[in-house]
């Protein structure tokens, strides 16, 4: 008997799963209506994006490009100005609709809100930021062709995502001390002068350092401190890319062609500049430009390196071009599978400090700024990529006097030592710490694996 019963059961539970498979085989396949967020199928939803700036359109554009991509459904996009108030949407920033100002949430650093109302969806984040949200509303909700996901009611305040580094951007700023990173404490109002920034925006990334400066000739000047971040050899003033012997050594840019990843050196002077040269090139005299040239030249010829430049003039502080070409030289590396390697050097800190102009040592943090702020959103979309900002050093002892204004003390460069700023893979190493420039070019280096990069005799990467 029982052994009847137990033939039975199985012999119904084949006839069950079979009559299962064969039904599903038999279901009509529905290309359409299969991805759904809140109860709401998807191509109901409209994105609905605030305009007070560029980031919150480009985050609007990705939302509805990775919907497209993922679903094959395309939503619309409407600016709030333009929106009705109602039916199913993807809030993007700062919009009309209730939701929007009722989230409001408190940000501090990277972090950005999410929250739901029934088929309304609110996205919050501090400009570049709203990228970081964005990034993780599509991960997180729109994950295939078909999916029926919950964005929840309660408000969520989040920190990017971020993956292990494959691209390394490495951002200097020449010349620019802690003082000048917080030159937008000491005005009135910062937006007299910058075009709505009133932070500079290191000050938002988690990991944050010191760095010290000087060569082996004392206080630094731009070449020896560019061979130091570059190669992780301290070296005597005007030596590009040789150590203190004069011999030629690696510098990153070469050691990521070695590794077969994309490469670029941009500054926004001419390219045979000190610190571009010693990312590309090695000569005793930084003055030696016809030499630098040629090096660069079969650098570029050779190896597909970007080298860019000659911004030495301003227009504008809100420099679109330069914006343009990082963009750009960013777009041509990314498609490497072993990712790239940028350095971008903004040179004018430095220059406006030696003659002690106030107003552009003012604009040209503030066009470094948003160079930062446009690397950052890169990151957030892309967050295989590692992120670094300093100093070669520190220009014109800028510092606060008795009334708050800011004085330079010298025109020359000094030995205050520089911010470091860090995001990413890794960038924890950063933080909190005081370390020398070759470590910098050392740690880069065995973020890829190398780990004896540089001159290791006194100093060592991070982490090891
Ligand atoms: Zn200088």
């Amino acid at each position: 008997m029982k052994k009847i019963i137990s033939f039975t059961t199985t012999f119904v539970m084949i006839l069950l799963l079979t009559f299962s498979l064969f039904s599903c085989g038999e279901e009509p396949v529905t290309e359409k209506k299969s991805a759904f967020i809140n109860g709401e199928y998807i191509g109901s939803y409209d994105i609905v994006y605030s305009e007070e700036n560029d980031y919150e359109l480009r985050a609007a554009e990705y939302i509805q490009g990775k919907i497209k991509e993922r679903t094959g459904v395309k939503v619309d996009l409407v600016k709030a100005s333009e929106d009705g108030g109602e039916g199913a949407a993807i809030l993007v920033g700062e919009t009309a609709r209730e939701l929007s100002s009722a989230l409001d949430a408190e940000c501090a650093g990277l972090q950005f809100a999410i929250s739901a109302d029934g088929t309304e969806i609110a996205l919050e984040g501090e400009l570049f930021v709203i990228a970081a949200a964005a990034y993780y509303f599509v991960e997180t909700y729109v994950t295939g062709k078909s999916f029926s996901a919950i964005v929840p009611e309660e408000t969520a305040v989040l920190e990017p995502i971020v993956k292990e580094a494959k691209n390394h951007i490495l951002l200097i700023g020449d010349g620019m001390g802690y003082v000048h990173t917080r030159m937008f404490d000491y005005l009135a109002d910062p937006s007299e002068i910058s075009d709505g920034e009133d932070t500079f925006y290191g000050y938002m990334l988690p990991s944050q350092g010191s760095c010290r400066t000087s060569s082996l000739s004392g206080v630094t000047d731009s070449a020896a401190a560019g061979t130091a971040l570059a190669t992780g050899y301290k070296t005597y003033n005007e030596y590009i890319g040789l150590n203190k012997d004069g011999e030629s050594v690696k510098s990153l840019t070469e050691l990521a062609i070695e590794l077969g990843k994309g490469a670029a050196v941009i500054s926004t002077e001419t390219q045979t500049g000190a610190t571009p040269a010693t990312f590309s090139s090695h000569v005793v005299d930084r003055g030696s430009s016809s030499e630098i040239r040629k090096q660069q030249t079969a650098l570029i010829t050779e190896h597909g390196v970007i080298i860019d430049g000659n911004y030495s003039q301003y227009t504008s502080w809100i420099m679109k071009s330069i914006e343009g070409d990082v963009m750009e030289a960013i777009g041509k590396m990314e498609s490497d599978p072993d990712g790239f390697f940028m350095m971008y050097e903004e040179a004018h800190i430095d220059k406006a400090c030696h003659s002690n102009d106030l107003e552009r040592t003012y604009l040209s943090v503030i066009r470094f700024n948003q160079i930062i702020a446009r690397v950052m959103e890169y990151a957030f979309y892309n967050p295989e990529t590692f992120v670094l900002i300093t100093a070669d050093h520190e220009t014109g002892d800028l510092e606060p006097n008795a009334s708050g204004e800011l004085v330079y003390g010298s025109e020359e460069h000094t030995d205050k030592d520089v911010p470091v700023f860090a995001y990413g893979k890794g960038s924890e190493l950063f933080n909190g710490k005081t370390v020398e420039n070759v470590q910098i070019a050392m740690t880069f280096a065995s973020f890829w694996g190398v780990s004896d990069f540089g001159d290791q005799s006194e100093f060592a990467p991070l982490g090891k």
